[in-house]
């Protein structure tokens, strides 16, 4: 523990004075603690395909010279881990990024509508083993102040996960509303749903049910944290509501732009 600032009379302005300070270093303590907790949770993420890697060179300098196969396989093997890495550190810094936007700078207004189906429309012809269906309950336009990539992100990592968590029944559900204040994006699947224990974490940096799973269809962990800190930063919010066995519904809800303003196609 640091030194704290010393105790002056309690009703002395300074002992307000302390009494921020202290606060001020409370914060800071915390603020350091999360970056700790990020380089060793990053130092973690990278130790398996590090390992990895290494076992196929050193596999490749004893056999690869004079087995074909060997050589062919370590190279292959070593190629999918490099590209797992990379994927990592973009999402890496992509996380990174999500806590920076300056919201009060992004003067970007989207069309939710024309956003989420645009999403819709590129899912449906790259998952055509799969149902997919939307449920648009807008009369007039969704507008949001957001950057377009952002959102376009954010329900991209839903669906994909909708995707990639479905089990028998390959359906996914979209639905569009909106209130007086609010636009509502929700993101369905009848997959192998989320234990109540696992549902408040699954917001987390690299957290996931079952690492194994996650890892065989090329997850790390970071898709959602990345979305929650995208919605959080442009003053929305993300829920999930799940059952073991029978799906998943993610939910978003953004703030409306009070009056459409002619920046509506601002090129941003
Ligand atoms: P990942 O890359 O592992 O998919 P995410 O941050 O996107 O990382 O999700 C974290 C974990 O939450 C996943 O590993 C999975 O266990 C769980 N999860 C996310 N979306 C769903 C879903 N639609 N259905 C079931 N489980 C899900």
């Amino acid at each position: 523990t640091p030194e704290r600032i010393p105790k002056i009379g309690p009703d002395d302005e300074l002992s307000d004075l302390s009494r921020i300070l202290n606060r001020m270093i409370d914060r800071l303590q915390d603020l350091i603690g999360a970056q700790q907790q990020f380089v060793s949770d990053v130092s973690h993420e990278l130790r398996t395909p590090v390992a990895v890697v290494k076992g196929h060179m050193e596999m490749l300098n004893r056999w690869g010279k004079d087995d074909p196969e060997v050589l062919a396989d370590s190279i292959q093997s070593t190629l999918s881990e490099v590209k797992r890495m990379e994927t990592l550190i973009n999402e890496m810094l992509n996380l990174t990024r999500a806590e920076q936007v300056p919201v009060e700078n992004v003067n970007q207004i989207t069309d939710v509508d024309g956003v989420v189906h645009r999403t819709f429309n590129d899912f449906k012809m790259l998952h055509p083993d799969f149902i997919l269906t939307f449920d648009d309950d807008l009369v007039q336009p969704a507008l949001v102040n957001i950057r377009q990539d952002h959102l376009e992100q954010i329900i991209i990592i839903l669906a994909d996960n909708a995707i990639k968590y479905s089990t028998d029944r390959k359906e996914i559900h979209f639905a569009l509303s909106k209130s007086a204040t609010r636009v509502e994006i929700g993101v369905q699947d009848f997959g192998e749903g989320i234990e109540s224990e696992d549902l408040a974490r699954v917001f987390n940096r690299f957290y996931r049910v079952d690492r194994a799973r996650s890892r065989e269809k090329g997850g790390n962990g970071l898709g959602l944290s990345i979305a929650e800190r995208l919605v959080k930063a442009y003053g929305g919010e993300i829920t999930v509501e799940s059952a073991l066995g029978s799906g998943s519904i993610f939910t978003i809800r953004l703030p409306l732009v009070s009056e459409p303003t002619s920046d509506e196609n601002s090129p941003l």
